[in-house]
């Protein structure tokens, strides 16, 4: 037997030792102990993590990098960030955009996530971020998936012209249908905007990934509506409501019937862990709610759930650096899930889950998925949240396309060891 790639010596996410992954032609052919064979390319894993890529299902890669432009957001609040965000839009070009969204997809390679859901504002009569990132998806698709959603960021409704700019983005190419129905006018424009929306996926097929209750707000329930008007128009496993914050706060005899509603219409919940924490609460004194929709909650219902990073040093927020170890940390702290089952759970938040929500193909590590994975620097996949862990290798079909060198640092202490590697502080190390 020949390969273009063997790796030697994995653990697996699901906790698999001494495994060995062989790939031909762009494709995963096996996955067992001790393959033999002749290897163009031979990965020796010594016992570390090797797991599917990581997949963003929530990001604005229109805005991604803009900090600073033309202001920062003084109050760091959502509603300063749409403010801002307004008026950046004008400013815009398509090769400024294109650029910052390389420059992210760069840093996103480089931390193995190879998958990205980005909505795009459709409120631009230029549709300057359409046009932009559906030249990047072009210009990427070689070593990343990105999807695109159609967001109408200042509302469907609220904003003259975003209905006729939502299905012309669509009409260009867009994949995905998004939605804001809490940014309505009122409850009603809101709910009247889900079914709008969701009759316009379903009319072409299309998925959809709504905003969707990004509030404190207890009574904002369009996830109940999104939830009904997917079991209505059959949309079932197609449609994802993100952030649903307001979960957080609603009522708990409500919620009780809110989750199996959910469940059934089989749609995705994607919480936002760095972004919630910092912007729900703001209308809180103290105590301060944390904002965060009910993860282990939904979990229990079997609902899929992913963390998504959604910005990065953009209007919302300052900080993020495209690694979702980092979305997973903060998705389980705030969430309080620290079993050693939850944590494990909160790695597939990032991997297998969002990547369930976007649909992709040929995803995992198994004989004929695509030859797509990332060596860690930690031995498992709690380990690997803990130390926000080195990627030594990002593999996109059978090709190794970014290598780190391993997070080692060199002590200068008499009589203590020369060399500290943060991977080697494993339990029952
Ligand atoms: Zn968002």
């Amino acid at each position: 037997m020949s390969f273009d790639l063997l790796v030697k010596n994995a653990k697996l996410p699901d906790g698999r030792e001494r495994i060995d992954i062989a790939c031909r032609d762009g494709r995963i052919v096996a996955v067992e102990p001790g393959i033999s064979g002749e290897a163009g390319r031979v990965i020796e894993a010594g016992g570390r993590l090797v797991s599917p890529p990581f997949v963003d299902s929530h990001f604005h890669m229109d805005a991604t990098l803009s900090l600073g432009l033309p202001r920062m957001n003084e109050s760091g609040t959502l509603l300063e960030g749409i403010a801002l965000w307004g008026e950046l839009k004008p400013l815009l070009t398509v090769e400024a955009v294109v650029e910052r969204a390389l420059r992210y997809c760069d840093l996103a390679v480089s931390q193995g996530l190879l998958a990205i859901r980005t909505h795009v504002d459709v409120c631009d009569d230029r549709l300057t971020g359409v046009e932009a990132l559906l030249e990047v998806c072009e210009k990427v698709a070689p070593y990343l998936d990105l999807q695109l959603v159609a967001f109408p960021q200042d509302g469907l409704y609220r904003s003259p012209t975003a209905e006729r700019n939502l299905v012309r983005a669509l009409d260009m190419g867009v994949d995905v249908v998004g939605g804001i129905p809490h940014f309505e006018r009122t409850m009603e424009d809101g709910a009247r905007s889900v079914r709008a929306l969701c009759e316009l996926a379903a009319a072409r097929g299309l998925m959809v990934d709504m905003h969707c209750d990004e509030s404190d707000d207890p009574m904002s329930r369009h996830i109940e509506t999104l939830a009904c008007e997917t079991q209505r128009l059959g949309l079932n496993g197609r449609v994802a409501g993100s952030h649903l914050t307001s979960m957080h706060s609603m009522d708990n005899y409500y919620v009780s019937k809110l989750l199996p509603l959910i469940a059934e219409a089989q749609v995705h919940a994607i919480a936002n862990p760095l972004i919630n924490i910092t912007l729900q609460g703001r209308h809180d004194t103290y105590p301060k709610r944390r904002g965060q929709t009910r993860v282990p909650e939904m979990r229990k219902h079997g609902i899929n759930v992913s963390f998504g990073h959604d910005c990065v040093m953009d209007p919302w927020y300052s900080m993020g650096s495209g690694d979702m170890l980092e979305v997973a940390s903060m998705g389980l702290h705030v969430a309080q899930m620290m079993s050693r089952d939850e944590m494990r759970y909160a790695f597939e938040c990032v991997t297998t889950h969002p990547a369930r929500a976007l649909g992709l193909q040929g995803y995992g590590l198994a004989p004929g998925c695509n030859a797509d994975f990332v060596l860690l620097q930690a031995a498992d996949t709690i380990e690997a949240i803990r130390l926000r862990a080195r990627r030594l290798a990002v593999v996109r079909r059978g090709k190794v396309i970014a290598q780190s060198e391993p997070a080692i640092s060199r002590l200068s202490l008499e009589g203590r060891p020369e060399i500290v590697d943060p991977a080697t502080y494993a339990p029952g190390k």
